[in-house]
């Protein structure tokens, strides 16, 4: 008897990065000297989870009866336009903004597959992405394309995004294309103007045919601060041709992994429109999760809006980006003296060292005692939770592999 239906026979029942965590702890306990470059959280250099303390304070100030209730469906209005404001409210587009609560940036994620594609339908997004990119569209029904992130000099590849985008558009009349930056995961990677002028040239050059959803994943948002802002302003200046979505998360820019607190964020000048999606996504957190975690949402609205937690954890923070930025300058020191071949990478949580044979290349360092991430064409090493010492065995090990 088969009880699973087809499309969910034979799936693997662990995540492949979550499994290859789990082994280097084991080794790490039986005795052996493991570096661990897996994890996509920032530890300290003792490899203790970092915490930003004024956001455990104001996550343990929430009142038991906030905690314990439903939140609203979709969200906690004060968080709503808390998250609106911190992203865009800078860059004046607060007013043309809609958000709902999501749980992480993974649920902003997967309403947007859902509300933007059809079933069958396929996802544009970079070559190099986050592997959960195709899992959350496998689980929508979706598929998954991609279109050559980085070209020979290095840059982000927009006429291979201007390629596979037309191709997407003439096989189903719409598309949905996330980019990830600032920091892209795996490789770090954040487009700059010239990228972004470009990028926008194509975007809006299909969107005169076709409707254009431009999901924006700024998971890293507070790691990259500028590009962040090139980012956005990017998206501003294409909002009368494209839908602009950002999946905003508290997971990595609050060290809030496990609070499970996120949001989409559809933005648009035109108000018929915003009205009709923003309904659309709060019947979605109904049909998905109902509702989102109601005490991180009160406690990240208030670190967002009360000034004086708010000062304090921007400098909780500083000292978290401050500890990347060491280990980012240190990892570029070491791997550019061994010509390991690795994409422009300023800040956040991982970087990239491109090998077709990704999975030999892991499996050869994981034979040192040194475990990173194998992906299409690259592995990924998690700079977020290896020390500032341990860099140098990455670096060594690698350049011995290789
Ligand atoms: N997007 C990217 C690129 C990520 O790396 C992650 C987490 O690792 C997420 C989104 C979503 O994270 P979360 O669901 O914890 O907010």
């Amino acid at each position: 008897m088969e009880y699973l239906i087809a499309s969910r026979r034979g799936r693997p029942g662990d995540d492949p990065i979550f499994a290859l965590n789990a082994e280097a702890k084991r080794r790490k306990a039986a005795g052996e000297d493991v570096v661990n470059a897996t994890i996509g959280a920032l530890l300290d250099d003792d490899g203790k989870l970092m915490v930003m303390p004024a956001v455990a304070e104001a996550l343990a100030s929430v009142e038991p009866e906030v905690m314990a209730a439903y939140a609203p469906i979709p969200g906690r209005p004060d968080y709503r336009k808390a998250v609106i404001d911190d992203l865009l409210g800078a860059h004046g587009l607060a007013d043309q903004s809609v958000s709902v609560a999501t749980p992480g940036g993974s649920g902003a994620l997967r309403m947007a597959i859902e509300d933007f594609l059809d079933r069958g339908q396929t996802l544009l997004t970079s070559s190099y992405f986050w592997g959960p990119y195709r899992t959350l569209c496998d689980e929508a029904g979706c598929n998954l394309d991609t279109f050559n992130m980085l070209d020979e000099t290095g840059r982000f590849d927009s006429d291979d995004l201007d390629r596979k985008l037309g191709e997407i558009i003439e096989a189903q009349g719409r598309a949905l294309v996330i980019i990830n930056t600032p920091c892209h995961n795996p490789t770090g990677y954040s487009l700059d103007v010239d990228e972004w002028a470009a990028t926008n040239a194509v975007l809006t050059k299909h969107a005169k045919r076709a409707p254009v959803v431009l999901l924006l994943d700024v998971a890293y948002a507070y790691y990259a601060f500028e590009a962040l802002g090139v980012a956005i302003e990017a998206s501003k200046a294409i909002l009368d041709d494209v839908l602009v979505l950002y999946a905003w998360s508290a997971s990595k820019s609050f060290a809030q992994y496990g609070l499970r607190t996120g949001a989409l964020i559809a933005t648009t000048p035109n108000d018929e429109q915003r009205l009709a999606i923003g309904n659309a996504m709060t019947f979605s957190c109904r049909g998905l999760w109902s509702n989102c975690n109601a005490g991180g949402q009160a406690a990240i609205a208030k670190v967002l809006t009360e000034p004086d937690l708010h000062a304090r954890v921007t400098k909780d923070r500083q000292a978290l980006i401050d500890m990347l930025a060491r280990r980012v300058d240190r990892w570029n020191e070491l791997a550019s003296k061994a010509n390991i071949p690795y994409p422009r990478y300023q800040g956040g949580f991982f970087t990239t060292v491109f090998r077709d044979d990704a999975q030999t290349v892991a499996a050869k360092l994981r034979e040192l005692g040194i475990f990173v991430v194998p992906t299409a064409g690259a592995v990924r090493v998690a700079m977020c939770s290896v020390s500032e010492a341990q860099i140098e065995r990455v670096v060594n090990g690698l350049a011995q592999v290789l």
